[in-house]
């Protein structure tokens, strides 16, 4: 049996960390049994979907590189096919047109209410023989009345059913537009699934698309519903407890394999093993492994792997991560220094991506002002001098090396009995715009004579405009 999973979001917001942890245990399960896994979009709630969601999912499934073997597929393309399926289960006696009105509904309910019953429809419209007229009908499935229902789930075991506490669920609006528990079961048969991951918020769908299943002559897959993320201060992870969406994520400087490592880890672990390359999390996970417990997000946690990662990552491929991070904020690297000379200074310290494109920029955008606290203390009269003889020394320097500007910084220092850091930080605040760099005569000789030159003058005549 090939293996096939799919990821299904519903495309009503952006695609969150949850919905990319499903994904991601869904693509890991298809890959390490070299398996299909498919990418559907449930977009029959023409209301709440939308193509910018659309678009999030795609995109973020792409930066993650949750590649997929077929799709994407569009629930709304399929509008004949649940049609037609809705047709056979009238035709087979296994669904019926319900005429209750909203109110006669409601009325049902506080009477089971009042009875201290569990609300549910009681099957009242499944012997109507006439249409009531005047009323456009939905169609309800005909839920079985004895017996029960077993979800073979692979992360909780099997979960049992009474068939008398499900009732007979809507399966087509009164515009005959089909439901959410109906096309999950036409597509899952169609795209022949074996195995459906999804949020543990879909438990109590599953034996009711189950017994669908049954009525289609259909073998239902095997489930695993995945537990919920918490946020820190334990209710669900939501928007108030910061950044949930996969994409905000990249834009806050994460790698994708970051984030992907420290989805894997939520719920699932390989002894102590906290890095996992995307190979070893194919080879070695298995959704019977993943915890039957809810997890908590731990933004520090995830910071901590970001910045393993970058540690470890070659400069090409962070450059190729943090080039979009510069583009983004209008920064041309073309003219400055090699964007991977430039990341060997950051990659030890850098959490984010979004921190090294700070403490870089200078390198390609000579500042234009000056950190004030920096200014007023190196941007001085005492320090106009020092600068203007720098600006000498390395207009002439021979070799724009580190050594040799190193000696040229030192000599200053020297020739001017002042400490080096006189001399030094003036440049700094010249060419970063603060007192912060990596060593200087490193930066500079990355940063070139041209625009080293170009910020020391700037800021001589900064000096110079305070008199
Ligand atoms: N579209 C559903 C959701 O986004 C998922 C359905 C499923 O995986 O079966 O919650």
């Amino acid at each position: 049996m090939t293996i096939r999973t799919r990821f299904a979001p519903s495309p009503t917001g952006y695609l969150h960390v949850g919905g990319a942890r499903t994904a991601l245990f869904s693509w890991l399960y298809a890959r390490k049994y070299g398996g299909q896994f498919v990418l559907r979009i449930e977009d029959t709630d023409l209301e709440r979907s939308s193509a910018e969601s659309v678009q999030a999912i795609l995109d973020g499934m792409k930066w993650l590189g949750l590649d997929y073997d077929e799709g994407p597929f569009y629930q709304t393309q399929r509008f004949d096919r649940y049609k037609e399926i809705i047709n056979q289960l009238m035709e087979q006696g296994d669904a019926y047109y319900c005429y209750c009105s909203k109110d006669e509904l409601e009325t049902m309910r506080e009477e089971q209410r009042a009875n201290k019953q569990k609300p549910r429809y009681d099957g009242r419209c499944r012997h109507l023989t006439t249409p009531k007229a005047g009323v456009e009908p939905v169609i309800r499935f005909k839920n079985p009345i004895e017996g029960s229902v077993v979800v073979k789930d692979l992360i909780r075991g099997d979960i049992e059913f009474n068939n008398s506490e499900l009732d007979d669920l809507v399966i087509a609006r009164p515009d005959g537009t089909p439901t959410y528990n109906l096309t999950v079961v036409v597509d899952d048969i169609d795209m022949r699934m074996t195995h459906v991951i999804r949020g543990d918020d879909h438990i109590n769908n599953s034996p009711r698309q189950i017994n669908i299943f049954k009525a289609l002559h259909a073998k239902p897959p095997l489930f695993a519903h995945v537990p919920m993320i918490l946020g820190d201060d334990g209710a669900r992870l939501s928007k108030r407890h910061g950044a949930v969406s996969v994409m905000s994520y990249r834009d806050e400087g994460f790698l994708p394999e970051a984030l992907l490592n420290y989805l894997v880890r939520l719920g699932w672990s390989h002894g102590d093993q906290e890095i996992f390359t995307k190979e070893e999390m194919v080879n070695l996970f298995d959704i019977q492994d993943v915890n039957k417990a809810a997890s908590s997000f731990n933004t520090d946690k995830l910071l901590w792997l970001n910045q393993q990662y970058i540690k470890v990552s070659s400069p090409a491929h962070i450059a190729e991560h943090l080039r979009w991070h510069l583009e983004h904020k209008n920064i041309d690297t073309s003219a400055g220094p090699d964007l991977k000379q430039v990341i060997t200074l950051y990659q030890d310290r850098a959490k984010t991506l979004a921190e090294m494109v700070d403490s870089s920029r200078f390198f390609y955008i000579i500042p234009d002002s000056y950190d004030e606290k920096a200014a007023n203390k190196n941007l001085t009269d005492k320090s106009l001098p020092l600068l203007e003889e720098m600006l000498v020394r390395l207009r002439d320097s021979k070799q724009w090396l580190a050594e040799p500007l190193h000696e040229q910084i030192k000599e200053c220092a020297e020739k001017n009995d002042v400490g080096m850091g006189k001399v030094a930080q003036p440049i700094r605040v010249a060419i970063t715009g603060n007192t912060v760099s990596p060593s200087l005569d490193i930066t500079l000789e990355l940063l070139g004579r041209e625009r080293t030159l170009s910020a020391i003058e700037m800021a001589i005549s900064w000096i110079k405009d305070q008199a």
